[in-house]
């Protein structure tokens, strides 16, 4: 209890100071997940490849990439929430030939935010992304789920990817 009403008093505090640069510790700071649904909240910029670690486990190479969390600036059918998103550029080995490549990163999602279990578990069978108000989570984990999201389980070159999938027409 006494964690959250403190928690409370930096949030207002950051949110009086939306000129301030982010720092890693901005990124890295834990809170609960509706504090990232309030309105005026937004945090962007570059993150360097020590920040993804998670990300980078996988051999992937990560070189430029920006993040932000910005909360919904409206209700989506009466539903608070924030919007996550990722681009830039990560460096891959292919699994098929060994060849390294370069996959393009744009991804951007919107992540509702329940009140409580009972309203999480009623939007269960529901299509969008969706957590609990209280579950603890940072800005920088966020961006990185969605990076990660966004890196295949086997990454194939393009090469490799068009020579396996005779059903799939060539444009190019
Ligand atoms: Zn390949």
């Amino acid at each position: 209890m006494g964690i959250d009403v403190l928690e409370a008093k930096i949030s207002i505090k950051d949110a009086q100071k939306p000129e301030k640069m982010k720092t890693e510790a901005d990124w890295r700071y834990r809170q609960n997940a509706s504090q990232f649904a309030r309105l005026g909240y937004d945090i962007a910029g570059s993150l360097s490849a020590e920040m993804l670690a998670r990300a980078t486990e996988d051999d992937a190479v990560v070189h430029a990439v920006t993040g932000s969390v910005r909360c919904l600036e409206a209700k989506i059918s009466g539903r608070i929430g924030f919007v996550v998103s990722v681009a830039g550029s990560v460096g891959l080995t292919c699994q098929s030939c060994g060849a390294e490549f370069e996959m393009p990163v744009n991804s951007r999602s919107v992540i509702h935010v329940a009140q409580d279990a009972a309203q999480l578990a009623s939007w269960e069978d529901e299509a969008f992304e969706c957590v609990e108000a209280n579950e603890k989570t940072s800005a920088l984990e966020l961006v990185e789920d969605e990076l990660l999201l966004s890196i295949p389980y086997v990454p194939r070159c393009q090469k490799c990817d068009a020579a396996d999938a005779p059903r799939t027409h060539e444009f190019s």
